[in-house]
């Protein structure tokens, strides 16, 4: 509708559009600009100074050709102060250099149908440049290329990047590009790049600085690493591991699409304390380091988080990088077949997985902590100005896409939507298409109207709740499944999921496709009632499945040993689900539930489902008094169960979860004594970071001689990127309130706030469950700077922001600071409204469901 709209407005609209200039990139500048442009190539240059104060000096010539004559000056984007940019020459004229509402007017009268040339001198912004003592990365997605360069910061107008680089003699330098040469020049040496495939402005990056490099033949083609990490152990281990999993990711890609690797290169860098798990720029790819680099004591979790990781940044090449989307609001496209590509591929990558059970922990409770919450929003989404882009990431397009897409998969059948994949890849390939064009190219193999089924799972939002009714006698039951919208409506979700009638003896199993809003299981005729129903048995249902109160009794006495472990964790999601509702079972309940079933829970992953419920109730939905009941017993459980069951990984799972919960004096000498001695309990194997993790958990318990422990830990870490991050991690475990009240107040300068991984540990500090009575005080300025935040920041900081700061808080008061900005800003922008509404859904929750 909103898109609908534009379109008639568009030719009302051109004059404004490039006569009253506005900040961002509009949609109407957007579409206005990818009718007139073509054929777009920048050539830029960058000088790098050693020392990362000094500014970056830039040049431009940029080549472009028009479709016409424009009688309205023609905006270029550059967000940047007056003075950052110097000279502007168009075809060859100089023309005053003025930025106005971030951007660069070029004269009509200089400009003519046909190629233009436009030549730039400038100062090139900080904010995406990621500068650091001794290197640097550019990260633009998904409208800062802007703040770099000046340029048509809009997906669909592709264009070639050729390169040119001045740097520090001895640093490294990367780009999308292989290099054509370098010539030493002093104490700096310059590199050329040759000309980039065509990419979108927020795939141009480089990298320089010092960086360790190690080469690999990868399924037939050289890949170069760039990497800082110094750890051996950790080298040694995960080199091998990572470019195997490239290697399967690219040969499985290239066998599913059926298209080459598209592009000159692949190269890969691991950036320590990366703001994302990775970005698929061109060529060379983005990676946090620490998801790369893992040692023998990593958990299961951790090395499929690492194979989905770079099989999502490699699926990106196809999905995103060679078709791109044509406006931003088709963002989740690229990030759900990354997704849905990266869960195909680990199965490949970790044989010995089950794929369902990866599915289902990977992606329902994620998607379920915002489609739940009031903040909810579709899968796509409208997009008015690309400034506003990063709203729209977040859990429904990272987790609840995925699962949507599944479904899909299952309608339409595997191969007709593998078809409907390679012809929308090939039909639009170093282009850009939107969903209606995949949507299209699906429709040609399947009769399934797929536009009804768009409509409730793509342009809707919310999920459904289903549940079990059942009555009968000895002649027969009656059993079926009534859906209805978790918002109360009347809307029908169609999906395709297994329930079950469990006996005493056996288990029935039943396919149910919810296409109706009561569906009458018809197999259910002539068969006894069951002693309970499950309602979701293979994990593939999404919604709320209301579960019997008895439930978790049946659980415990006898269900863990008769369901699989697909099943368990579905139902251990499931019953959180409820808890969250006020349904079938209460915190407290769901508490001592947990802790009986992690002690006879034999799946690795369907543990560490157990023991993150365990984490969240206890400190999200446990009153201070209840967890003082509890905690003593917990804490012996979890050190019991630790010490008996037999696997490394899971004894590590349950000592993080321990070393978490632990407010006992007891417990807490326990992990001065294992972190002092660095000897950890028998069978689980501790790493710096875990050691580190470890003296911040002491700090914030505020264990006398606290100091000592913080300085100590500094002086343990060797490489010089941890040790930075820990230098800047001091003051946020202070126990010095001034020391953390004087932290908390550099936030709001945007310039302290760059380092957004350590920005958010920090939060987490401040914001610890055992100071949320002190810390209350600074949630409100937190919203007040949130506008700012997201303006300043990258795309995932406003929500991990929010998360970070309310994700512990239980008391009226916070949530009054809540309900009181969002009436002080009753015009509030409505997608950040939609992050504070999911980022405070558990502590409005807490209102009602702790008593
Ligand atoms: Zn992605």
């Amino acid at each position: 509708m909103m898109r609908f709209l534009f379109l008639l407005i568009f030719c009302a609209c051109i004059t404004s559009v490039c006569g009253q200039t506005a900040p961002g990139v509009s949609y109407a500048l957007a579409h206005y600009r990818s009718r007139i442009l073509t054929d777009i190539h920048y050539d830029l240059a960058f000088h790098l100074p050693a020392e990362k104060e000094t500014p970056v000096q830039g040049e431009e010539r940029l080549v472009f050709h028009l479709a016409t004559s424009v009688g309205e000056p023609l905006l270029l984007d550059f967000k940047a102060p007056a003075e950052a940019l110097y000279r502007v020459r168009v075809n060859g004229r100089s023309v005053q250099p003025v930025i106005t509402k971030e951007h660069l007017a070029l004269p009509a009268d200089l400009l003519h149908a046909g190629t233009d040339t436009v030549e730039l001198g400038f100062v090139a912004g900080n904010s995406a440049l990621n500068r650091n003592s001794d290197f640097l990365y550019t990260l633009l997605v998904p409208d800062r290329a802007r703040t770099l360069f000046p340029c048509w910061d809009q997906p669909d107008l592709k264009a070639v990047f050729t390169l040119m680089l001045t740097a520090p003699a001895g640093w490294t330098v990367m780009g999308n590009a292989p290099l054509e040469d370098s010539t030493a020049m002093g104490d700096s040496c310059r590199y050329r790049f040759k000309p980039a495939d065509k990419i979108p402005t927020y795939l141009f990056s480089f990298v320089a600085g010092k960086w360790s490099s190690t080469t690999r033949t990868v399924d037939g083609r050289p890949m170069r690493f760039l990497y800082r990490e110094t750890d051996s152990t950790k080298l040694r281990l995960s080199l091998d591991s990572i470019f195997r999993i490239e290697g399967q990711a690219l040969h499985f890609m290239q066998g599913y699409t059926g298209i080459a690797y598209p592009f000159q290169k692949l190269d890969i860098v691991a950036v320590p304390d990366f703001q994302f798990g990775g970005m698929e720029h061109v060529g060379a790819i983005l990676f946090k380091a620490s998801s790369l680099f893992l040692d023998s004591g990593a958990t299961r979790e951790q090395f499929i988080g690492r194979s989905n990781l770079l099989s999502h940044e490699t699926a990106h090449m196809w999905f995103g990088d060679l078709v791109t989307m044509t406006w931003f609001n088709d963002v989740w496209m690229k990030e759900v077949f990354a997704n849905f590509m990266a869960d195909k591929i680990s199965n490949i990558t970790l044989p010995d997985g089950n794929y369902d059970l990866k599915f289902l922990v990977d992606h329902y409770p994620a998607a379920y902590s915002v489609d739940r919450t009031a903040g909810t929003n579709p899968i796509r989404q409208d997009l008015d100005n690309l400034q506003d882009a990063g709203s729209l990431y977040g859990n429904i397009i990272y987790n609840k896409a995925p699962i949507v897409m599944r479904q899909l998969e299952l309608l339409v059948g595997a191969d007709a939507f593998q078809h409907g994949l390679r012809d929308y890849l090939q039909g639009h390939r170093y282009g850009n298409a939107g969903w209606p064009d995949l949507l299209q190219a699906l429709q040609k193999y399947t009769k399934v109207d797929l536009a009804a089924w768009n409509a409730v799972w793509v342009d809707g939002k919310g999920r459904p709740v289903l549940s079990i009714q059942s009555e009968g006698d000895k002649d027969g039951i009656d059993y079926r499944i009534v859906q209805q919208g978790e918002d109360g409506s009347d809307r029908l979700w169609p999906q395709v999921f297994t329930t079950a009638m469990i006996y005493r003896d056996h288990i029935d199993t039943l396919s149910v496709s919810t296409d109706a809003r009561v569906m009458y299981l018809a197999r259910a005729d002539g068969k006894p009632l069951p002693e309970l129903g499950l309602p979701d048995f293979n994990g593939y249902g999404y919604g709320l499945f209301s579960l019997d109160p008895h439930f978790t009794h049946w659980l415990l006495e006898d269900g863990m040993g008769r369901l699989g472990p697909v099943t368990r964790a579905a139902a251990y999601i499931n019953l959180y689900e409820n808890m969250l509702d006020g349904k079938a079972v209460t915190p407290v309940q769901l508490l001592a539930f947990d802790r009986q079933a992690l002690t006879r829970e034999p799946e690795e992953l369907d543990l560490n489902l157990l023991l993150d419920q365990l984490g969240s109730i206890y400190w999200r939905f446990l009153t201070p008094a209840e967890r003082k009941a509890v905690g003593p017993g917990l804490e012996t459980d979890l050190w019991q169960t630790m010490l008996r069951v037999p696997a490394g990984n899971e004894k590590k799972l349950l000592f993080r979860t321990y070393g978490n919960i632990v407010l006992s004096k007891e417990g807490e000498d326990r992990l001065y004594a294992i972190w002092k001695d660095q000897h950890p309990p028998e069978g689980v194997k501790l790493s710096e970071d875990d050691y580190t993790g470890l003296a911040a958990a002491l700090a914030l318990r505020e264990r006398p001689g606290y100091t000592d422990i913080l300085r100590e830990q500094g002086e343990r870490i060797q490489n010089s990127d941890r040790k930075a991050r820990w230098q800047y991690l001091q003051a946020a475990l202070s126990a010095d309130t001034a020391v953390r009240d004087r932290f908390f107040a550099s936030l709001q300068d945007p310039v302290a706030r760059r380092k957004e991984a350590w920005v958010l540990t920090a939060l987490s500090y401040l914001h610890h469950p055992l100071r949320t009575a002190y810390s209350e005080k600074y949630l409100a300025a937190s919203l007040d700077w949130l506008q700012d935040i997201q303006h300043t920041g990258d795309v995932f900081i406003p929500q991990s922001w929010l998360a970070a700061s309310f994700g512990y808080y239980q008391t009226a008061g916070a949530a009054k600071i809540v309900t009181d900005f969002l009436e002080r800003h009753p015009d509030y922008n409505p997608k950040l409204k939609a992050k504070i509404l999911q980022a405070t859904d558990n502590l409005f929750r807490v209102q009602k469901i702790v008593k």
